[in-house]
């Protein structure tokens, strides 16, 4: 049986050259990949708490959406500033070749809410970091972040267990 690994492409030199880029549009158009992706990232939430899922723009939104659903809960998108119609809060963050910023919507989320961040990818985790400082600012308590694919060499994750976060990923 394929393993969700299986299902995602590399494509090298994108967006910049010596960057491996990870396509996980060839996982998303596969039913069997898609499912299996979504059943594998629910599976450590068994029997946990959850109040709303919490996804980053752009894929955290596709695997975000359809976990959310299937936990029959609210979704939350963080996205890149000046996307959200309402009130935001917005926090910084580094990225590869300059800044960038996040924003979520300032009544998004309830103090004390338990909430799961959900991306296809972690990286050096700046992106992470900047969607958990979002969510701490409101009061969110950040059950776990759940991601496709964690490239442990850029950092990431050591990143995210510093600031105290339970990380987990389906495939390196
Ligand atoms: P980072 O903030 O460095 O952890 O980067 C994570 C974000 O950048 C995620 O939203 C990813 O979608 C994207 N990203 C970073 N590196 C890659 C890569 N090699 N392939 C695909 N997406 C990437």
């Amino acid at each position: 049986m394929k393993s969700v690994q299986d299902y995602i492409r590399t494509i090298p030199d994108f967006p910049h050259e010596g960057i491996m880029f990870r396509d996980v549009t060839t996982l998303f158009a596969d039913p069997r990949g898609f499912r299996m992706a979504i059943d594998q990232m629910l599976h450590p939430y068994a029997g946990v708490a959850i109040d709303k899922v919490v996804g980053l723009e752009a894929r955290g939104f596709i695997m975000g959406g359809a976990i959310a659903h299937q936990l029959s809960i609210g979704f939350v998108p963080i996205r890149k500033k000046g996307k959200l119609p309402g009130k935001t809060l917005s926090q910084d963050y580094k990225l590869e070749y300059g800044e960038a910023t996040m924003e979520i919507h300032d009544d998004a989320i309830k103090p004390g809410e338990r909430v799961l961040v959900v991306d296809d990818l972690l990286a050096t985790g700046g992106t992470a970091e900047a969607g958990i400082k979002l969510l701490e600012k409101l009061g969110a308590e950040i059950v776990s972040t759940s991601f496709i694919i964690d490239l442990p060499e850029l950092g990431g994750r050591k990143r995210l267990e510093a600031m105290g976060m339970d990380v987990q990923a389906l495939c390196a």
